[in-house]
């Protein structure tokens, strides 16, 4: 009995076998076959070692000029206060549901 299965490869469409591996690839495209997995392991693996700008909407491209890399860095800037400012607006949201309900409870 084999653990080896046909899977449908993400990358290309072709049919290639998997063997349920992390880091197996497509054999037509060389294609990693899950690339959630695969993420996920990377993700663990890389955890120590990464830099928090990566988390940023335009991350610095070595080759932008001085302008590209102000503007995205205003846009970074900009794109973390609208998130931020969500998350409070939910926060907030929920906060007064919870009030409601004592006082109506
Ligand atoms: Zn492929």
């Amino acid at each position: 009995m084999s653990h080896s299965s046909e899977i449908k490869c993400p990358h290309c469409g072709q049919w290639t076998t998997w063997t349920g591996k992390v880091h197996e690839t497509c054999q037509q495209c060389n294609g990693v076959l899950d690339p959630q997995r695969f993420s996920q392991a990377a993700e663990k693996q890389n955890k120590k070692v990464e830099n928090p700008r990566k988390a940023d909407f335009f991350p610095p491209n070595a080759k932008d000029g001085p302008v590209t890399r102000e503007l995205k860095g205003l846009v970074n800037a900009m794109g973390w206060i609208v998130f931020y400012s969500e998350v409070a607006f939910y926060c907030a949201v929920i906060g007064v549901v919870v009030i409601i309900g004592f006082i109506a409870g």
